[in-house]
């Protein structure tokens, strides 16, 4: 009998096969359609850098068409009732459940993540939409407020077509993340995805599109970030743009998008610090650490990527993590056995092993992990930690965005707090003790946009998500995606014949 990871590649297979015919078109107004100077760039597979397909590489005139079939198709979408967008929304979520096994196949042969990771990914890109449909039908949703002569009515309305710009590391997930609640807002909009993960972003506008999604609602265009992203920023009829990726890349955006005044919602890097205090379940805080920095492969914005611990059980506790790490299992994404497949691309690669001089010359030690052999001869990295790493070290400074873990010890509450408080980002924070009122107050001190005690990284969709610092702008979730997608109105009624000021009268 076939084994499941022959079998996953098996379909995987018959999965890929109208890419490698066609290539990843942009979709625009329900059309495939390659970019007007018809060029094209190659995409490959982290697993064997081989070529899948080639890729439309938007210019202008793509941008220009797809912001235009957006615009167009505003004046419909922003109408349609909430009740409406909730049904199609739903409809997305079930197609999305449908089709699960072949985006997570497809998502993983793409990015290199491993495919138990990628199975619950694109689950959970289903269930932003069905959280957000739920909405929908409130968003307008306002309040009155009332004083003697005047009542207030406060409502909102989409802002418009808006650029929706996404990373290539959860690319269908954090796809869904943002443009569901885009959807839900009333905006159409133009999606531009990574470069180097074009696939699922494909099937993605496709499934809209047969659930029900009126064409032009929801463009692709694919390309480079500083030719087709850099233009998405730039354009005027582009009222709002919501970004997932590097810090820096934010920056940028935010001065291509000035003269236009563009609105931004920024999700960006992170250096995530788990504190683990002498007092806590040990067990359970050594699970998290290892699963909020080895899933994903380390690339993930939220990943535990700097262990702050005690003293007191430093070496204990060190163990409890290396022992984990160097039972991963590192191999092939679409083998089920596997955790850690291989990086993204050989460009990141390089700057992870560069960190990997860096920590050395830095002298800090490389407890375990480094570069390892892997099926197809990709970039794979195995769990790596580094210790004896003091918070000035760029290791423990820098996004490495890989499998690697940083070891910072502290004696006590004060040193603990200034260690992870002194970072450029703030993205998310885990702690572990046990001491209530430690937990109550050393939480709220620390300086990031998400805190999890005693819990990894756990997303809840009402709850905010987004970073403090330079780890973003904004909040993701509940109806602060509302908020940013919308534009308040307030309108004020006379309710009695006040008194006006009489000038010239
Ligand atoms: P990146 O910034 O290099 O690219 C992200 C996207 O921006 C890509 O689609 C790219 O083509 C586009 N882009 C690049 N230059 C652009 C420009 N000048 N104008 C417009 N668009 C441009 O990021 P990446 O390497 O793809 O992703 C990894 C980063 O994303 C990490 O820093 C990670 O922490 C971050 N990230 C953050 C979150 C979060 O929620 N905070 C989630 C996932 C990833």
């Amino acid at each position: 009998m076939m084994s499941e990871f022959e079998n996953n590649k098996e379909k995987l297979f018959t999965f890929l096969e109208r890419f490698r015919e066609s290539g990843v078109l942009n979709h625009i107004n329900g059309e495939n359609i390659e970019a007007d100077s018809q060029q094209s760039f190659e995409n490959i597979s982290p697993i064997d850098l081989k070529k899948i397909c080639e890729v439309s590489r938007s210019g202008l005139s793509d941008v220009n068409l797809a912001v235009l079939s957006a615009k167009n198709a505003f004046s419909e979408w922003s109408l349609f009732p909430g009740q409406e967008r909730k049904k199609i929304l739903h409809n997305i979520a079930t197609s999305i459940e449908e089709r699960a096994h072949e985006i997570a196949l497809i998502e993983s042969f793409d990015t290199g993540q491993s495919l138990r990771f990628m199975s619950k990914a694109a689950l959970r890109g289903a269930a932003n939409f069905r959280y957000f449909a739920d909405q929908a039908p409130y968003g307008r949703d306002g309040e009155s407020t009332f004083t003697d002569s005047q009542t207030n009515m406060t409502m909102r309305f989409p802002i418009g077509p808006v650029g929706i710009i996404t990373p290539w590391n959860t690319p269908f997930m954090l796809s869904t993340w943002k443009i569901a609640p885009a959807l839900a807002s009333g905006c159409t909009i133009v999606h531009k995805p990574a470069e180097f993960s074009p696939l699922t972003a494909k099937i993605l506008v496709e499934i809209a599109e047969d659930a029900g999604l009126p064409k032009g609602v929801w463009n692709t265009v694919n390309g480079y970030g500083e030719e087709a992203g850099k233009l998405l920023t730039e354009h005027p009829d582009i009222k709002a743009i919501s970004f997932v990726g590097e810090s820096a890349t934010g920056s940028m955006i935010m001065k291509q998008g000035a003269n236009t005044l563009k609105r931004v919602h920024f999700e960006l890097g992170g250096k995530n610090a788990v504190v683990v205090f002498e007092d806590a379940d040990l067990e359970r805080a050594a699970d998290a650490v290892v699963f909020m920095i080895y899933s994903l492969n380390g690339e993930r914005c939220t990943s535990s990527s700097r262990l702050l611990v005690q003293e007191s059980i430093r070496e204990k506790f060190v163990e409890m993590v290396k022992q984990r790490a160097e039972k991963i299992v590192v191999g092939h994404p679409l083998d089920p056995n596997t955790t850690v497949g291989p990086l993204i691309h050989p460009i990141h690669e390089e700057k992870v092993k560069n960190y990997f001089e860096i920590g050395k010359n830095e002298g800090a030690t490389l407890l375990t992990g480094g570069s390892v052999e892997g099926p197809g001869g990709g970039p794979y990295i195995a769990p790596t930690i580094f210790t004896n790493v003091s918070k000035n070290m760029r290791i423990a400074k820098e996004e490495i965005f890989g499998p690697v873990l940083v070891v910072l010890p502290f004696e006590s509450e004060t040193e603990a707090l200034d260690i992870v408080n002194d970072s450029e980002y703030g993205l998310a924070g885990y702690l572990w003790t046990q001491n209530v009122t430690r937990a109550f107050q050393f939480s709220q001190s620390m300086e990031a946009g998400m805190i999890w005690v005693n819990s990894e990284n756990i997303r809840h969709l009402p709850t905010p998500f987004g970073g403090i610092k330079s780890s973003g702008i904004g909040r993701d979730g509940g109806d602060w995606s509302f908020d940013f997608y919308m534009e308040t109105k307030n309108i004020s009624f006379a309710t009695t014949e006040h008194k006006i000021p009489k000038l010239g009268a």
